[in-house]
């Protein structure tokens, strides 16, 4: 520090200390400063504004209801551009499983239904394969592709051992179950039947509040990706959601 030092340091502005550093500058010749306190890297005056953790938090939660990133902007008051941002951030970090279930219990009844989603476009169809366990109404399996048995076989395969090995499996009359599921383990049943009952309103649930998501709002090349994971965060929301009913 000089005696003169005729630039005062701009206090942090994610903790408010005055205890900051200058820690060099970047390419534009801006001056970087470095909090003393909580250790963010900040330049004076950005065109990016902090976003605390709840905000983010907020934005994430925004995903799981059918809201436009432009609509999760004007609500944050958060830039377009910075809630893009963030939103690829965390859809990065969505984990593409579903975290271990107690499988104690040793006898599953699955529900599994196939629901039709597309990126983009009506030409670009996604089939989002989905298994729920009856008796904790968890998800347990999710897969995306075709609406093939390849598509079936990888959705199988994505299911725990444990509990493809013990389960009774109902499923609508698709035909792509055969030669995948069991067939002794294999209920099939016409749809409205009753017995995919908690997986049909499951679909219906999470097409209401994620169909619209993705719509025009994120980067094209990447929106299959997005739409996947979009899917999953809404899933490990709606499972964690069942462990605190
Ligand atoms: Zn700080």
């Amino acid at each position: 520090m000089t005696l003169h030092d005729d630039n005062p340091r701009p206090p942090c502005p994610r903790c408010h200390s005055t205890y900051i550093l200058k820690n060099g500058s970047t390419h534009h010749k801006k001056q970087k400063y470095l909090c003393k306190n909580c250790h963010y890297q900040f330049i004076d005056s950005p065109s990016k504004k902090y976003i605390t953790p709840s905000e983010t938090q907020l934005i994430h939660s925004c995903l799981l209801e059918r809201i436009s990133l432009a609509g999760i902007s004007r609500i944050t008051n958060i830039s377009l551009t910075s809630v893009h941002r963030i939103v690829k951030s965390f859809l990065r970090q969505v984990p593409c499983h579903i975290e271990a279930q107690d499988t104690s219990d040793g006898d599953f009844n699955l529900e599994c239904d196939e629901l039709w989603s597309f990126v983009k476009s009506k030409l670009n169809p996604v089939w989002i394969w989905v298994a729920l366990e009856r008796s904790s109404r968890k998800i347990v399996g999710l897969h995306f592709g075709s609406r093939g048995r390849d598509s079936t076989q990888a959705f199988w395969d994505s299911l725990p051992s444990e509990i493809r090995d013990c389960a009774t499996v109902y499923t609508d009359l698709w035909k792509s179950y055969i030669g995948v599921i069991p067939e002794e383990a294999h209920q099939r049943s016409r749809k409205g039947s009753g017995q995919t009952s908690l997986v049909e309103r499951f679909n219906n649930t999470i097409r209401q509040r994620c169909s619209r998501l993705v719509r025009g709002s994120l980067s094209i090349s990447r929106r299959w990706f997005n739409h996947e994971r979009l899917i999953w965060h809404f899933v490990h929301n709606y499972n964690a959601s069942l462990d605190s009913a």
